[in-house]
């Protein structure tokens, strides 16, 4: 923190919102924010998007909780009390559950809005004072197949590559992210490259930015929704049949056996561009272009988003981009990789801190004897070998009965998870619910009681991001409520029973480190010195790792993984239309922070994008209200005509409360890791005249 003689304090933190973490300096006074710029010392070189540069008044705003909030029944109001009340409310109603019940009737959700030390904690509260694996983070609903996709192929489930690196390719590949919008500084970035003469490949369903901007020239494959993993293939058959890939790479850094296997699936002429044109809607020497531009590159690196994994097929669709970077040898050099964009600003950090109900911190399976007995010999507890509930297995056991009270901290799953009226149903059906928040929220409507949240600008801590990068977060103001968020959490467990004794957020990620080999000399003194390091740090790696799988991948020999596509449901006379969704620029996913801001300015509602061609078919016009049904629900958006999307294909977004998009959601989820399917549905659509 510098002081400028006026009373104004210039505090250089780590942006809260997207998964880009850009470096800022924040200026204050009294406790309130005053102004956000850039850092150029950063990763980001100085540059932020509208909503790290401009949405911040919502820190300030009087709908924050500033006061713990209790009541008996979600029918009566809430009440302020003090945090002392609140948390002896929640302990004897979370210990009187587990009593009446069983232990496995609580669960707790960890945010991957929180820094990683609260993550940390929150994972621990669960396994050591709720005595259970039932730990889960929001990293489920959006980037599970990266982690369980990366993590069998390579070793680790991150990214191989930082910012740097991207700089160096001659080719990116952009894999279902609109990253202009979703992650704005590394899609000016790309847009940048392209601008100076990179190629650049974009694989979307919508005519994005950077595949239609007149002076890029993207090569654009437009598959339909849920058709990636017929189109990637497509693209590794021509490679392979044009007999372009790295054999030296494959056959000194890969599994031999694994990929024979995938070799002979992959030549199926199933996977044949003129075959897969038909599935995909993509023209064939689109798909052919595209397999040449990528594997003659001397260095291609792939960047992908949520457009890959939130699909039912969304791990499939990760290891098909696994297989073409191997297939090229793109993989452990400068210029190439897999790069995950993950979507909240601790989305890598959330998962690498053990918030799964299967693994402890980064990775490491509960089975595993030796890691257990590690945490357990620190912790000084006898831990659960029961793998815990997912997300979605969470709702379902509300719902079934087996589980009766949930601790979500920084979640708003009622508005965000799929299927609402299924999330309605287990939130209605719960015992006893806390959510700790920044707002009141359309989750909070089913609390019995809500704790205060604090935001990114009032904790000190860390995020990693979709680089692997640790930065530091460091505290602007007090934090509105009086207390620092992560002494809610440890409070909270002494009262159950477990005591956790931090002094600081530095004794906790301390803590991290010495259970952590990713972290096993890093300190905050380093991050300090260094302004942010990619992990891993170690005694090999002093000053962290900036491309992974260099001289080996981190499980020795890269895997190719068999990727059969299998077609969705197909749009019918019942549900004609394919609905896929997506972000604004101007909002961070449910847009309870960036709603109390001036960005609403800019972008004020859902909208429905429809094609020209089925606007005139169906008589809708800009503006004109139109109900969209599914088999889970129906809402009712605005229409905006545009030619972004092909015939048979809608979009919106989904950043407001009403109406609720995610109601429209089936309850399919990807095969292997439970993420939900955001991106496809199969909708009718009609004018109508109510709201
Ligand atoms: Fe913040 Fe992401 Fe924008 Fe950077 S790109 S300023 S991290 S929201």
């Amino acid at each position: 923190v510098v002081q400028n003689g006026s009373g104004y304090n210039f505090t250089k933190t780590t942006c809260g919102f997207c998964g880009v973490g850009c470096h800022v300096i924040v200026e204050s006074k009294a406790n309130t924010i005053v102004n956000i710029v850039g850092d150029d010392k950063g990763p980001n070189e100085g540059h932020l998007c509208v909503k790290g540069r401009f949405a911040w008044e919502f820190v300030n705003s009087i709908e924050r909780i500033k006061k713990p909030l209790i009541r008996e029944k979600i029918t009566d109001d809430f009440k302020e009390t003090t945090l002392e009340e609140a948390l002896d409310f929640v302990a004897w109603k979370f210990k009187n559950i587990k009593e009446k019940y069983s232990k496995y009737a609580l669960a707790a959700l960890a945010s991957s809005r929180c820094t990683n030390e609260e993550v940390f904690l929150v994972q621990k509260l669960a396994r050591c004072a709720f005595e259970n694996n039932n730990i889960d983070n929001c990293a489920r609903v959006c980037h599970m197949p990266t982690g369980f996709a990366l993590g069998l192929a390579f070793g680790t489930g991150a990214g191989t590559a930082d910012i740097e690196s991207l700089k160096k390719a001659e080719c990116i590949m952009v894999v279902g992210s609109n990253t202009t919008h979703a992650h704005p500084v590394v899609g000016s970035l790309i847009r940048q490259l392209a601008i100076s003469g990179k190629k650049l490949i974009v694989i979307n369903p919508r005519g994005i930015d950077l595949a239609k901007q007149p002076h890029i020239k993207a090569l654009h494959l437009q598959p339909y929704p849920g058709t990636n993993v017929a189109l990637l293939n497509s693209i590794a058959h021509v490679i392979v049949k044009e007999n372009l890939y790295d054999k030296d790479f494959i056959e000194n850094k890969c599994d031999i056996d694994s990929f024979k296997l995938w070799l002979d699936f992959i030549l199926s002429d199933e996977y044949n561009p003129t075959n897969v044109s038909k599935i995909a809607g993509v023209d064939s020497h689109l798909i052919e272009k595209a397999a040449r531009e990528f594997a003659t590159s001397k260095k291609a690196t792939i960047v992908y988003g949520l457009g890959v994994t939130e699909h039912t097929f969304g791990s499939s669709g990760v290891f098909c981009l696994t297989n073409l970077a191997m297939l090229c040898g793109f993989i452990g050099k400068e210029g190439c990789g897999v790069s995950p964009l993950r979507g909240q600003n601790n989305v890598q950090g959330a998962s690498d801190m053990g918030a799964f109900p299967n693994v402890f911190t980064f990775y490491r399976h509960i089975s595993d004897e030796q890691t257990r007995k590690t945490f357990e010999s620190v912790w000084k507890k006898t831990l659960d070998t029961n793998v815990g509930f997912t997300i979605p297995q969470m709702f379902k056991a509300a719902i079934d009965g087996r589980l009766k009270g949930m601790y979500i901290v920084g979640e708003d799953v009622f508005q965000t998870d799929p299927n609402t009226y299924h999330i309605k149903e287990a939130l209605s059906s719960l015992e006893f619910l806390v959510v700790q928040e920044l707002f009141l929220s359309p989750t909070t409507q089913f609390a019995h009681v809500v704790l205060p949240g604090s935001s990114y600008l009032e904790k000190n801590g860390t995020f990693t991001n979709w680089e692997r990068r640790v930065s530091k977060v460091n505290k602007v103001i007090e934090p509105l409520s009086g207390i620092d968020e992560y002494k809610i959490i440890t409070e909270l467990s002494k009262k159950l029973g477990y005591p956790m004794d931090y002094n600081s957020e530095e004794e906790i990620f301390n803590e991290i480190a010495l259970l952590s080999p990713q972290f096993s000399t890093l300190t905050y003194e380093k991050l300090q010195n260094y302004g942010s390091l990619l992990w891993p740090v170690d005694s090999k790696n002093q000053t962290g790792t900036r491309i992974l799988h260099t001289d080996e991948f981190l499980n020795k020999k890269g895997k190719f993984f068999i990727t059969n596509y299998v077609a969705n449901q197909l749009p019918n006379d019942t549900y004609p239309f394919i609905l896929t969704t997506g972000r604004n620029l101007f909002h961070y996913n449910s847009s309870n922070q960036t709603r109390k801001t001036k960005n609403v300015a800019f972008y004020d509602a859902d909208y429905l994008e429809i094609n020209e061609k089925d606007a005139i078919k169906l008589n809708i016009s800009n503006n004109d209200l139109v109900e969209v049904k599914s088999e889970s629900a129906k809402i009712t958006l605005k229409a905006k005509v545009t030619d972004k999307i092909k015939p048979g294909v809608l979009f919106t977004t989904f950043h407001f409360t009403q109406p609720k998009t995610n109601a429209l959601l089936s309850q399919n989820t990807d095969w292997a890791t439970d993420t939900p399917e955001y991106k496809f549905m199969l909708v009718n659509i009609k004018k109508t005249d109510k709201e």
